[in-house]
């Protein structure tokens, strides 16, 4: 799991956050402004490719092509989600906690599946005259999920720009945008075969969460739908649709294993002693715990029992993934290796399983190490070029493997998606100088030139 993006600057203080899924989660705006000094967000295989899955099976049910739309995970208590561009929902670990299956979650992204579909993102861009706002629902700043995926000023600047977007949305139009967000959301879930019933419960458990009596709640929060209005449109909604079975026991757990995971991460290790001590089940009991020690330092003992998890789950991909990392960052590159390995042979691939591997071997050193990083960056970047700590360790790799000019081509590259366009310019430049004029990376650099000035 790989935590990025952090904002040092608070830029919650000062805006109210329309919670675009739902309004009336005030109690976790105040969790989320009072105490997030820093928003990131979380990298990590597992739990993107179970929110992949979660998402292809909602807008495949729709005829769109699977992939098409991405997870993006936010690391925050609050209860909420968001949709910045066509291709990436921002789901809070909040959210994720606080659903009780996976089909209740599948709701709240049905939800901002519908408001990309219906083309609210295009409304929105129509509504504001704000240019950032427009370029970033337009895409044209790429994605903002790429945005925010990196910790330069741009995606600063592209969050707050989104979050005022938000707030300033407080309006009739917006409040008929999500209830149609609501009702496409529970037909895609029958489409889905997933029982619509599912988004009744989440909004319920929102509503318990609720505190309507709260002083300070100010008055544009009132003036939307509120919960128990939604609750009761989707009730009469539900009623004219098909029902089908709840996901199984095992589907069930599945979807706790995730909340134990982002928990034994996320959560501070004062409560996981609590979990460890009350868990009836032996294998989530292990799995905190070896979380746990990792977080605490004792990475030998983690190891150890890890190994021993392992021995008895040789089914379960991640656990060499975890044993990667946790190998990694006690500096035992060799162990991290051999786990990694297993784990990108589980898992082709994926790009969060290739760049730690690729780190690994920058770790062992040596030309014939750096190459083999190289090459499984490239194939990292052939996927996604979007995020800038890839570049950066592919302008790593290319320098200790001896190719200076396209380690600054990299750089550019990296620089260019922070937004520091006159450092982009000035490598892309440099890197050209030692290009042969007209070739695939002479062209490359040109293209960052060209879109820098
Ligand atoms: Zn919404």
């Amino acid at each position: 799991m790989i935590l990025t993006s952090i904002f040092t600057r608070n830029i919650f203080k000062r805006t109210i956050i329309r919670n675009i899924f739902l309004y009336m989660t005030f109690a976790s705006f105040l969790l989320f402004s009072s105490q997030a000094q820093a928003l990131r967000i979380i990298r990590d295989a597992e739990v993107e490719n179970y929110m992949q899955t979660l998402i292809n099976r909602l807008i495949v049910a729709r005829g769109r092509k699977a992939n098409s739309i991405k997870p993006i995970l936010v690391d925050s208590p609050a209860f909420n989600a968001f949709v910045a561009d066509p291709s990436h929902i921002y789901i809070f670990v909040g959210a994720i906690l606080n659903a009780k299956n996976s089909y209740q979650l599948s709701s709240i992204l049905a939800h901002e599946f519908g408001h990309i579909s219906l083309g609210h993102l295009y409304m929105w861009k129509q509504e504001h005259n704000n240019n950032l706002i427009k370029a970033i629902l337009t895409g044209l700043l790429a994605s903002a999920g790429m945005m925010i995926a990196k910790s330069g000023e741009g995606a600063l600047v592209a969050i707050q720009a989104i979050m005022e977007m938000y707030q300033a949305d407080n309006n009739a139009s917006s409040r008929g945008q999500e209830i149609s967000a609501d009702m496409f959301g529970v037909q895609t879930l029958e489409m889905a075969k997933i029982p619509p019933q599912s988004i009744v419960d989440i909004f319920t458990i929102l509503k318990a969460k609720t505190n309507p009596l709260n002083i300070k709640t100010p008055l544009w929060i009132m003036d939307h739908p509120p919960t128990s209005e939604r609750i009761r449109q989707l009730k009469l909604r539900v009623k004219q649709l098909k029902t089908y079975k709840y996901e199984s026991k095992q589907s069930v757990y599945n979807y706790r294993l995730i909340q134990y995971k982002l928990r034994s991460f996320l959560a501070k290790t004062e409560s996981l002693k609590e979990i460890i001590k009350t868990t009836h089940d032996p294998y989530v009991r292990d799995y905190v715990n070896i979380v746990y020690l990792y977080r605490i330092g004792k990475t030998k003992q983690s190891l150890r029992l890890l190994q021993n998890l392992i021995k008895h789950n040789k089914n379960k991909p991640y656990l060499y993934d975890l044993a990667g990392q946790i190998s990694f960052e006690g500096n035992m590159f060799h162990s991290a290796l051999s786990a990694q390995l297993v784990a990108i042979k589980k898992i082709p691939n994926d790009p969060m399983i290739l760049y730690p591997l690729a780190q690994t071997y920058m770790k062992l050193k040596g030309k014939s190490n750096y190459k083999k990083a190289m090459m499984i960056l490239e194939k990292v970047l052939a996927q996604d070029k979007s995020m800038p700590f890839i570049w950066k360790a592919y302008a790593v790799a290319l320098s200790n493997y001896g190719k200076p000019a396209q380690s600054q081509l990299a750089l550019a590259h990296e620089f260019w998606l922070l937004n520091k366009r006159a450092d982009a310019l000035t490598l892309a430049k440099k890197a050209q100088k030692s290009m042969s004029r007209g070739s695939k990376k002479w062209l490359e650099a040109q293209d960052i030139i060209d879109i820098s000035l």
